[in-house]
């Protein structure tokens, strides 16, 4: 009888060679403050200068996301203490951020896109042994922070929304999305009324790391809420901080809104002009992104939403499956080929060798077990499928005499007596067993539909008799 109404901020580093305001390398996992200059560490007379570098993924996260660029967008300075901030104030945009009004089409919901600002990254404290230790190395790392409107409901929504946003950010080559290394985060607001009750008063969860996490705070501090308001106790406008192995959370502050930051513009940095020829040429370098992809493989090939899903996640394998597609004119069996028989340990099959292995199994020549034989061969040992199929006299056999013959001769073998006596007197699982002898005897080529109808047939007619 609750609703929940959440909106989200979420960090992504932007793929740059350098950093925000200085020419500091943007790479992790390098020694502890070992890319810091006197400019990202804040010295005093240190003067930032903008990369131009970061407006191309920067722009590329607004166009994904269906947003208006600026013309002209400006930094401003926000004014806070903390130990992993050395200068004193957070470089971001506030009064005109780069790109606003996007939106996201979820399965049943459109998610709009309030703004998209840029900002530096501040340093990642560590806790050890009681020490704190500060790795400025993250301090000025571009960030590009995405707000939405509060337009979603529940946790799986959520979910879904990161999932989308994180695959086709990932595939413009915005960020590379690693959330366990720090590269997207994800803050959570949440309020929860009673149904045409105005808003109520919202709480704020920073710095969530996993889908996991975001699903199991998002639910947490829901029934937290609630309990509250049950009570008649009030819900404080707070940041609370979630501890993703214990699941509690924790307040972290009081009560703090856009002016507690005492904005103002950035003396140091100039506006930036942002010209339509840039955003057109960075929107032309965008590929199809991921979610429109897995819909058009649904439309255009009437693939199950899930296994377009599946595809996609691979682009090597949504290529393959299109061109493969386009020669046989077999998608449902080249998807089933993609997805149960190539094996993993091998290259990926030429669309031309994935279409004839198509035909052959649509045409019923060839079993399933026989086309995973084959793509073995050609992926694994780099056998021309044609030659082999050949050589091999690698047909179905599908003539239920000679499969009559090797089926009389499994049954008539006195080491198979006690499977035969079990399968007449009902016990099923045995005919697997069975069956599989029979295919033994034929080199595993022979129908099995075919024999395994043979194999019931004369095993029944034995016990009529
Ligand atoms: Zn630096």
């Amino acid at each position: 009888m609750y609703e929940t109404v959440i909106g989200l901020e979420v960090h992504v580093e932007l793929l740059t060679s350098r950093k925000i305001f200085c020419s500091c390398s943007n790479s992790f996992g390098d020694g502890i403050n070992t890319n810091c200059c006197e400019i990202c560490t804040g010295l005093p007379g240190a003067v930032p200068v903008f990369n131009e570098e970061c407006l191309e993924p920067a722009i590329k996260a607004g166009l994904v996301l269906g947003c208006r660029i600026n013309e002209v967008t400006r930094f401003d300075r926000k004014n806070y203490f903390y130990p992993d901030l050395p200068k004193g104030y957070q470089i971001s945009q506030l009064y005109v951020p780069l790109a606003v009004d996007g939106s996201v089409e979820l399965k049943g919901r459109t998610v709009h896109i309030r703004e998209i600002h840029m900002e530096d990254d501040a340093a990642k404290l560590m806790y050890e042994d009681g020490k704190t230790i500060v790795d400025y190395n993250r301090c000025g790392v571009p960030l590009a922070e995405i707000v939405t409107m509060p337009d979603l409901t529940c946790a799986e929504e959520v979910v879904e929304f990161l999932e989308i946003i994180r695959k086709d950010l990932r595939a413009a080559g915005v960020t590379d999305g690693k959330l366990e290394q720090g590269s997207m985060r994800v803050d959570v607001n949440l309020s929860v009324r009673k149904p045409g009750d105005p808003l109520g008063t919202r709480t704020e969860i920073k710095n969530l790391s996993s889908f996991k996490a975001v699903s199991k705070a998002i639910e947490q501090e829901r029934n937290r809420q609630i309990g509250l308001i049950e009570q008649g106790l009030p819900v404080m406008q707070q940041t609370l901080g979630f501890n993703e192995q214990t699941y509690e959370i924790s307040v972290k502050r009081t009560k703090e809104n856009s002016n507690d930051y005492k904005y103002f513009p950035d003396p140091d940095i100039p506006p930036i002009t942002v010209s339509r020829e840039m955003v057109e040429a960075f929107r032309r370098k965008i590929p199809e992104l991921p979610s429109v992809r897995e819909k058009r493989l649904v439309s255009e090939y009437g693939l199950r939403p899930e296994d377009s899903a599946t595809l996609v996640r691979s682009c090597d394998l949504a290529d393959l499956f299109e061109a493969s597609s386009k020669i046989s004119r077999l998608p449902a069996v080249t998807l089933n080929l993609i997805l149960s028989s190539i094996p993993s340990e091998g290259r990926l099959p030429s669309p031309e060798d994935l279409a004839f292995v198509a035909g052959l199994a649509d045409s019923g020549k060839i079993s399933s077990g026989m086309a995973k034989t084959i793509l073995h061969e050609t992926t694994v040992n780099g056998t021309d499928p044609r030659r082999y199929v050949e050589e091999q006299g690698f047909m179905m056999i599908t003539d239920e005499d000679q499969i009559r013959s090797a089926v009389l001769k499994v049954l008539e073998d006195p080491s198979n007596g006690k499977a035969v006596e079990d399968l007449r007197n009902g016990k099923d699982k045995v005919l697997g067993y069975l069956l599989g002898k029979v295919m033994r005897e034929l080199k595993g080529r022979a129908d099995p539909v075919l024999a395994r109808k043979v194999l019931c047939d004369n095993v029944l007619q034995k016990s009529d008799e």
